[in-house]
């Protein structure tokens, strides 16, 4: 196993998520397969463990809470989150922190996160009234905490907020990076922002939900001319390349997958600055469905007053990977009258499109593909 070292510790450059554990129906989890995983996980030189308030419909940290008491507290690394990305709970904060330290049977946190910064609760986090990172480390002053940071899914404004106020006393930062997101999610941004504060990144979505594994043939041959190995080491490889990458987590489902992802971090293998580039050229040309620019001169002329740059990135986003959580997440969070849905095809944003995109065409698509996927 490669290790990292942070402060004091050694980490496993490989983390076991615990937001996609195995399940016996919804949010039951199957106790002894996880069971054995964790055991395999441990056998195999895995030491963090990364859960949170909200996986599983709450399971997740009563299951791994479980599980892991059958092993000496010193021998591995529990990571959970303030779950913020739910703005009801910044009133409980305290009673929230009580819980899931119950819930996952410890007295401490190693890693404790604010969960998922964005747009829509960076100003809470912040808020005085709540006062939650200043909850936070006071808990780290008790020792319940021993490191605190944050993961977000925030654009770049939203992270250059909070990183403002509270960048010296985030010790690491969680973001979505993987070859796809590199650019297209600005990762590439964001980590050149926490480098300026000294902060080492944790990867969440390494595989972007399993979709970097499931690459259609072509795809699979693409990215492999260029690394030489297969879709899921390259996906990995490209990882371990970012210089302050620290924790890359992978949220394992089965046993085979986690064999499968323990065998990527027996050895560093790193990329040429050739071939990182090339991986990133690939992945942008994975989520190109329109080629928008997004250079915004369609907007004024929309009388439904539609992002249409931004429908235009969900669009693609969605082609790629129709499943994928946060995409959905993004989708669903758009007000009901900003919906692919509310386009009424009048097409006059098309006449002035550098990009000739036919864009009434491509938001019913997306408008049909979203709904079939809800159906
Ligand atoms: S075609 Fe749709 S997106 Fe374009 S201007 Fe008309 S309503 Fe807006
Ligand atoms: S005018 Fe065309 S390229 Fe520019 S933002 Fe609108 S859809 Fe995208």
């Amino acid at each position: 196993m490669i290790y990292k070292q942070f402060k004091d510790k050694q980490l496993s450059l490989l983390g076991f998520g615990a937001m996609r554990l195995p399940t016996e129906g919804k949010n039951k989890i199957d106790m002894a397969h996880s069971s054995k995983m964790v055991q395999k996980a441990l056998e195999s030189g895995i030491n963090y463990f990364d859960t949170a308030w909200g996986y599983h419909g709450g399971q997740s940290e009563i299951a791994l809470g479980e599980i892991l008491s059958k092993y000496d507290r010193d021998s591995f690394y529990l990571a959970s989150k303030f779950p913020g990305y739910d703005v009801a709970n910044f009133e409980k904060k305290e009673e929230i922190f009580q819980k899931q330290l119950e819930k996952c049977k410890v007295d401490y946190f190693d890693f404790y996160l604010c969960h998922n910064v964005n747009e829509r609760n960076v100003d809470m986090f912040m808020d005085e009234k709540y006062s939650t990172v200043e909850y936070l480390l006071k808990q780290k002053e008790l020792g319940k905490i021993k490191h605190l940071g944050f993961s977000a899914h925030g654009n770049m404004p939203v992270l250059k907020k909070f990183l403002a106020k509270y960048g010296q006393h985030m010790e690491f930062c969680q973001l979505q990076i993987n070859y796809v997101d590199w650019t297209w999610q600005k990762a590439d941004q964001k980590v050149q922002l926490c480098n300026k504060y000294n902060i080492p990144v944790w990867v969440m979505e390494p595989l972007r939900g399993g979709n970097l594994a499931r690459l259609d043939q072509q795809r699979k041959e693409k990215i492999s001319s260029v690394t030489g190995v297969g879709a899921i080491e390259s996906a990995f490889r490209f990882l371990c390349s970012i210089d302050s990458v620290g924790m890359i987590l992978s949220g394992m489902s089965t046993l085979e997958q986690l064999e499968e992802n323990v065998k990527y971090f027996q050895q560093q293998n790193l990329l040429t600055n050739q071939q990182f580039d090339q991986v990133v050229a690939v992945g942008k040309s994975m989520i190109e469905k329109t080629p928008c620019t997004g250079c915004n001169y369609c907007v004024d002329y929309c009388p439904q007053k539609l992002d249409i740059s931004r429908l235009m990135k969900l669009n693609n986003e969605h082609f790629f990977a129709p499943n994928d959580y946060w995409t959905n997440y993004a989708i669903g969070n758009l007000p009901q009258e900003k919906q692919p849905a509310c386009c009424i095809a009048c097409r006059s944003c098309e006449q002035v499109c550098p990009q000739q995109i036919e864009i009434s065409k491509e938001l019913a698509e997306f408008a049909n593909r979203i709904k079939k996927a809800q159906n």
